[in-house]
Order: structure tokens, then sequence, then C-alpha cells
């Protein structure tokens, strides 16, 4: 008589009796059952769940306790510290450094409802304008550092007007969140740092009548996360889509800083200087050599303008700055000199291996010449190191033989043969 496995129950006494192998069978209400114990599970873990996204709505939820307690530093003190990570770029450490400490002693100001005036005193978003691997990821990346404030680098190009395929311009904030370990708190004076903004630029001067998916519809979609607005955003990032539970996050003062290299906004600002690109008269008719001035320098935001970034955008990137160009001098440096330096680096990692590596200054030159050639800025410095140090670090065995390796300039151009580069 075949009877249900868990209950005993005999099949005459059961509206359905579902055999498996080995003999065993199960009745239809140990089927419910059994239902109704995972089913109180999922509710189980469902509910704590939201109770995760209340704390955080409630600004209270901190899954690692990490402590983002941010610190303000003073310009000068703060350049100094840049000076140590970012070679050259001055101009622009400096208006990084004011902007960053007002955005931050406003914010302290705010915390501490120091009322003592009517006058508000409104955030200041930032514009960096600089050719591919001239360190702006870099500054503001270090900058959050050294304030010890989340941080994320978001690329425009992938971010799509809702309806589009691609992420809605909310997801910038999901990262963010993600950054400060759902620290809402946190989140909220944290540090964007947008990446190719000059891509979303509308194309001509001219308002299109045309729909402009990747250009002015995300333009319009960032105006409301860049100024102070209460926005929903999706706690895992993606699409948003109607069941999902959001989180309210305010962006009042999280600070955003805008990075693009603007190919062909020298020639705008020529225009606007009336000037022609090569070497130029200023207004006081003396003469600039702009092979020799970064013409950069004099960018305002009617030449952003010109170059596709709508007036409300720029409204709310009151700041703008510029980096230089890097020159061999400067490569050369960033190879050798800053605190986490690219050699120094590999020196460290070999290190731990008990491989010793000694880089001559020829080496030096040949890596720097090579940089300069492939026109990416300090950003080419990387992969040309990978080439030559990826031998000694594969044959790692091999390597610990040598007491001491003897990077030379043969060694480099060997390399450069080699892979062809
Ligand atoms: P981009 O200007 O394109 O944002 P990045 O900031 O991403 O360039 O630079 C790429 C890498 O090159 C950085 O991670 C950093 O290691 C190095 N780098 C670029 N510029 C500098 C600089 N001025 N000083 C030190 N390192 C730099």
């Amino acid at each position: 008589m075949i009877k249900c496995s868990f209950c005993g129950s005999k099949s005459k006494d059961t509206d359905l009796l579902l055999n498996g192998d080995g003999g065993a069978s199960i009745c239809n209400n140990c089927i419910e059952n059994a239902y109704g114990l995972i089913n109180d599970d999922e509710d189980t873990s469902e509910e704590e769940d939201l109770e995760d996204y209340d704390e955080i709505e409630k600004g209270k939820y901190n899954s690692k306790k990490t402590n983002f307690e941010f610190n303000l530093i003073p310009p000068k003190e703060l350049k100094e510290k840049l000076d140590e990570y970012v070679i050259g770029q001055d101009d622009a450490k400096k208006i990084l450094s004011v902007a960053v400490y007002n955005h931050y002693k406003r914010l302290k100001q705010l915390k501490n409802n120091d009322k003592t005036d009517d006058v508000h005193i409104e955030k200041s978003n930032i514009i960096l304008i600089g050719e591919t691997g001239t360190g702006k990821t870099y500054l503001a990346k270090t900058l959050a550092k050294f304030l010890n404030v989340p941080f994320c680098i978001v690329d425009a190009t992938i971010l799509t007007e809702a309806g589009y395929v691609g992420e809605d311009v909310e997801s910038i904030l999901s990262r963010l969140l993600q950054a400060a370990d759902y620290n809402l708190d946190a989140a909220s004076e944290g540090i964007v740092y947008i990446d190719e903004i000059d891509k979303i630029a509308r194309k001509g001067d001219n308002p299109s009548i045309t729909r402009d998916v990747s250009g002015e519809g995300v333009q319009q979609g960032l105006l409301k996360i860049l100024e102070g607005s209460d926005v929903n955003v999706a706690p895992q990032g993606g699409r948003k889509h109607p069941d999902q539970k959001m989180i309210k996050i305010n962006t009042e003062n999280i600070l955003f800083i805008c990075g693009g290299a603007f190919d062909g906004i020298k020639q705008i600002i020529s225009k606007r200087l009336n000037k022609q690109p090569i070497g130029f008269v200023s207004k006081k008719s003396e003469q600039i050599d702009s092979q020799s001035v970064n013409i950069l320098k004099y960018v305002n935001s009617s030449d952003i303008k010109s170059f596709g970034l709508i007036p409300e955008l720029l409204g709310r990137l009151p700041i703008i700055s510029y980096l230089n160009p890097l020159d061999e001098n400067a490569i050369s440096q960033i190879l050798t000199k800053p605190k986490n330096a690219l050699l120094k680096q590999y020196k460290k990692l070999l290190d731990i291996d008990e491989v010793e590596i000694e880089v001559k200054d020829e080496a030096v030159s040949e890596i720097v010449k090579k940089t300069m050639e492939i026109k990416l800025g300090a950003r080419g410095l990387r992969a040309i190191c990978e080439t030559i140090f990826l031998d000694i670090m594969y044959d790692i065995e091999d390597s610990k033989k040598q007491k001491r390796i003897i990077i030379d300039n043969n060694f480099v151009l060997e390399k450069f043969k080699e892979k062809e580069i």
C-alpha cells in the first residue's frame, strides 16, 4: 500500500499522492505545508530587506560601519597635500582646493545650524577641461580621499534619457550610495565625478528641434540632480521599475565635478578672442604664443555654451578650471616622483617577492618618449610599464634568482620591439 512518506496518509485518504524515486511519496497536504514553510521563510527575508531599506532611508543603515566624517582642510593645506600626488596643474589644484573648502565649510555651517544672517551660500559644482590623461579624474579622486567622503566616477556617455537603452541619470546617485556603503548621510555629502561631460554636448550652437537622445535630454536630466533636490534612486542601481523600493537622496550637498577634453574648444576660445589658433594677439595687443601658453586658460562659460552644453546646466557648474597638457618633464615626474608613482608601485610589488629592480634614467627617458608618442597623457604610462615589467613578474621564480634586475634603455627598447609598440 502506497503511503505518504511524510505523514503516513494512505492514497485513498488524500486527493493526490506523488511518487518519487526510490519509493518515496508525498501527499497534497504535505506539499501545501512544505510550500507554506518555504513561503514563510521568503516572507521574513523580504521583511528584513525592507527593514534595511527603511534604515537606509532614515539614514541609520551602515553595513560596514564605515566612518565617513568629512575633514575640513584649509585650501592651502589641501593644495600642498595634492602636490604630493598630482604633478603640476597648479591652477586647477588651487581652484579646486578653494571650491572644495568652501563647499564643506558651507556644509559644516549648515550642520551647526549657524544661522547668523539670511545669506544663503549656494553650492558650486565644478567643471574641469583638459586633454585626456592629464589628471582630471585623479585630482577629484585624490581630493575625495583627503576629505574622507564617498566618491564615485560616472561616465556621462552611458547615461541616456529615461525610456532609452542605457542608464538613467539617477543611477549616478545609486553608485554614490554604494560607494558610501549605503550610509545615506555620508552619500549626501559625497563627491561625484562625471567624466566625458563633453560627449553629451548638443551638436552645434543652435538648439535642435529634433530629439537628441544622447545629448540634450541627458543634460536636462542632469539638471535636476546637480541642483539641490530630492531624487528617488534605486539602491541597487539599474533601471527603475514599478515594484522597486526607492530611496530618497537629497543632492543639495553633493559636490559634482564634471570633466571632459572638449576637443575643438580651443578654436572657440580663439575665435572669441578674435584671434587665430596659432599665435594670437590679446586685447592689450601683447603677443601671446599659443604654443607656449595653454589657451584653455582663457576658457569661460560662453565657450562651453558654444561647445554645446545648455546654459541651464552651465548655470549649475559655476566654477570652471583647466588642466595643462603634460610635457615630457611632467610625464617623467609622474612616473617617478609622486608618493605612489608608478615606478614606486612596481618596485614595491616586486620587493614583496624579494626582487630588486633598478630603473636607469635612460630607461625612464625612453618610457617618457613612448608615452608622448601615443598621446594618451599619463594614461599611457601604465600600459607601457606593464609591457616592460610583464616578463619579470610572469617568471617570478627566475627573477628571484637574479639578485638585482637592471632596467636600462636597451631593456626597454627590446620590450617595445617585442611587443611591437
Ligand atoms: P583624465 O584627465 O583623462 O581624467 P586621469 O586623471 O584618469 O586622466 O589620469 C590617468 C592616470 O594618470 C591617473 O590615474 C594618474 O595615475 C596619472 N596622472 C595623470 N595626470 C597626473 C598628474 N598630473 N600627476 C600625477 N599623476 C597623473
